[in-house]
């Protein structure tokens, strides 16, 4: 099973896909975890993702779908996987269609996770991540145990440097010109299904096992 999270930045895609795959048993490829990394790197690829990501501007369609055909060559999706945050424009939900439909494979399913505007700026200036495994916290919504500490595995707490107010608010400008249109893509697929992310953390996730166990 191939499922596409869509939703602006701040919807719930990372959180959601973490709940999900645990429950599904489905592999979770984030676009913006492998990019954190690669922008780490000392190289000439490092320093362009770096450029567009730290401006909060979509990295180049040709690097991006490089970056992922590749990891979706990967044996532990062969299968299947959860894509969050890919893909974010036309031309990367065509070559994710083309790729797989050379494997007679295609996206079974598009979960859109509405979230209204103001509560997107409030969980993207409150969000916390842990360094070592990933998990998403809010200083309001979702505070860990102890201040900087993941309650998972110990590690130390981040905030993102896009997560700013200013990178923030370019995000979702870029997010309502670039990728919205995939709404109506997908919609023309007839493999959309809106789920309201405003509810819990909890009732958004059982409302997406719900939509990929009646398909
Ligand atoms: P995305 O991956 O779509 O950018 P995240 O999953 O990182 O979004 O969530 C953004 C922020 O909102 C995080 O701080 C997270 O803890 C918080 N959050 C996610 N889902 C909910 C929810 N349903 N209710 C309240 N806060 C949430
Ligand atoms: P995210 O963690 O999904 O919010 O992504 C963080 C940043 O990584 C984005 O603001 C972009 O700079 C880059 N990025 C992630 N996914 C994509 C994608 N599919 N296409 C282009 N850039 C991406």
């Amino acid at each position: 099973m191939y499922i596409v999270l869509l939703g602006a930045p701040g919807a719930g895609k990372g959180t959601q896909a973490m709940e999900v795959s645990q429950k599904l048993g489905l592999v979770h490829v984030a676009s913006g975890d492998l990019f954190r990394e690669v922008r780490e790197s000392d190289n000439d690829l490092g320093r362009l993702v770096k450029s567009y990501y730290d401006k909060g501007e979509l990295v180049p369609d040709d690097v991006t779908i490089q970056m992922i055909l590749s990891r979706l060559a990967k044996p532990d999706c062969e299968k299947g996987c959860l894509l969050d945050g890919f893909p974010r424009t036309l031309q990367q939900a065509e070559a994710l269609d083309e790729a797989l439909r050379k494997q007679n494979k295609r996206v079974d399913r598009v979960i859109s996770i509405q979230v209204s505007e103001a509560e997107l700026l409030r969980r993207l200036s409150g969000r916390w991540l842990c360094r070592k495994c990933g998990a998403p916290y809010h200083s309001v919504y979702a505070p860990p145990k102890k201040a900087g500490t993941c309650d998972a595995c110990g590690g130390e707490l981040y905030q993102r440097p896009d997560d700013t107010e200013a990178t923030a608010k370019n995000r979702l400008e870029v997010y309502n010109r670039q990728t919205a249109p995939l709404i109506t893509y997908y919609t023309g697929q007839r493999k959309l299904t809106d789920v309201d992310g405003e509810k819990a953390v909890e009732a958004v996730s059982r409302a997406v096992v719900a939509v990929l166990k009646d398909r």
